[in-house]
């Protein structure tokens, strides 16, 4: 008679779900199996860092998750079906079905070629591990002067260029943006990122939208740039499984929620990080991130254990404060934002922000990682079990 739940994905918001729920409710009551592809948690936030040759601490899931009463999966989900109620996995034993009755989907995103002609074919990305590692490898091939691009001037490619740049001083390395330079950021902090970049030979081309990938170099409306490497960052793409079930999804793919994080389709399927599309506290989408996901995942952990326990929701709140960025290992740049992520005029810099961005960065490790430690325990009895209509019925306890 135990409650199912599975939580499939084990990045900084599922595994943050499955450690959660399992603090908050009893093991005789409930089952939470979070199923994952690789053994390891992978710090995404970090791919850039080992894009450019750096090893990251090896994280097993196993060794995560020991003791917190969730178990792992070690499983490639392929399919949902939220009519049934059963996700289809292939494990090592080959093709298998598992059942749930209450759905954590925490599937994250990749890289987002946006269908620019030849990007599949020939550039590469640090949206994944194996995309990290790919690069990575490419690097080490490349003799002093060839050219590296990335294309995209967010977050993600301004941190990307300034550690492949820092790490390779003898490459000729440039960032193509569509329009200026970090041009969301406050005028100061924009010129800081300029001379950071001059500092570390970084070419900028500015307003120069990628039209098209060669195998030797990425075109713009202004011209071609030279790209032996060319590493594409404009953004990040859901996995498709969502959107191939019954669950209402937005246009990009994500499982629309409420303030639950729950589907609003499917109220026994939650989704939390990127795979999820809900709305901050002042009603703006939530942005792709980490600093969203682990958020959406106490949310949904603290609704799921409410709803199946008559307890209270938690209080976390859906608000931005900052945006962190490295720029290499020795700079960094924290801009501080209002809670719908909009830059206020204080920012931080150098190595203050280096180390600021680092310590950012352990701590959503070491939150997934530890994922029960820190939370006070308040284990409830579930209350109700509920049939297939989703309607409470009898009392398990
Ligand atoms: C280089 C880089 C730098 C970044 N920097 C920042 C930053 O500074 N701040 C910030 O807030 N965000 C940052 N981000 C974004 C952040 O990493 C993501 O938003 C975050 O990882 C999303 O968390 P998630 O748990 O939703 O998904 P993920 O971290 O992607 O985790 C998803 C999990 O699901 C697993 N999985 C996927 N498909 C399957 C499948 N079919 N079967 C089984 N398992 C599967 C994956 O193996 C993974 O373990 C950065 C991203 C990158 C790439």
């Amino acid at each position: 008679m135990q409650h199912r739940i599975l939580v499939l994905g084990a990045g900084y918001a599922g595994a943050s779900a499955a450690g959660r729920l399992a603090r908050r409710l009893r093991p005789e009551d409930v089952s939470i199996t979070l199923v994952n592809a690789e053994p390891d948690f992978v710090e995404r936030v970090r791919m850039h860092q080992v894009a450019a040759g750096q090893d990251l601490k090896v994280r097993p899931l196993a060794d995560m998750l020991r003791g917190t009463g969730a178990e792992l999966h070690l499983a490639k989900v392929t399919a949902v079906d939220v009519d049934r109620k059963t996700v289809a996995v292939v494990d090592a034993d080959g093709a298998a079905e598992l059942e749930y009755d209450t759905l954590v989907y925490a599937l994250g995103s990749g890289w987002n070629d946006m269908g620019v002609p030849g990007a599949a074919e020939h550039a590469y990305e640090v949206a994944s591990r194996p995309g990290a590692l790919k690069v990575r490898e490419r690097l080490a091939r490349m003799d002093a002067g060839q050219t590296v691009v990335v294309v995209g001037g967010g977050l993600t490619g301004v941190e990307a260029v300034t550690e492949i740049a820092e790490a390779r001083p003898d490459l000729d390395v440039a960032i193509a943006v569509r329009g200026g330079f970090g041009d969301w950021l406050t005028p100061k902090a924009q010129e800081r990122l300029r001379t950071v970049a001059a500092k570390l030979g970084i070419t900028v081309h500015e307003h120069a939208a990628v039209t098209a990938v060669r195998a030797d170099a990425v075109e713009t409306g202004t011209g071609a740039i030279p790209a032996a490497l060319a590493i594409w960052t404009t953004g990040f793409a859901v996995h498709p499984i969502a959107a191939a079930t019954a669950l209402e999804v937005t246009e990009r793919g994500q499982i629309v929620v409420d303030r639950d994080m729950r589907s609003v389709s499917h109220p026994d399927v939650y989704a939390v990080g990127d795979a999820g599309y809900a709305m901050s506290d002042v009603d703006k989408p939530l942005r792709m991130s980490c600093a969203s996901g682990t958020p959406m995942a106490w949310i949904a952990a603290d609704a799921i254990a409410a709803e199946l326990t008559g307890g209270k929701r938690g209080k976390t709140a859906l608000a931005y404060t900052q945006q962190c960025i490295s720029l290499g290992r020795k700079e960094g740049l924290i801009q501080f934002v209002t809670a719908d992520d909009q830059v206020k005029t204080t920012w931080l810099r150098g190595r203050t922000a280096a180390l600021y961005k680092e310590f950012i960065c352990k701590g959503a490790a070491w939150a997934a990682a530890n994922p029960t430690i820190g939370l006070p325990t308040r284990r409830k009895p579930i209350l109700k079990a509920r049939n297939a209509k989703g309607t409470a019925t009898k009392a398990l306890a």
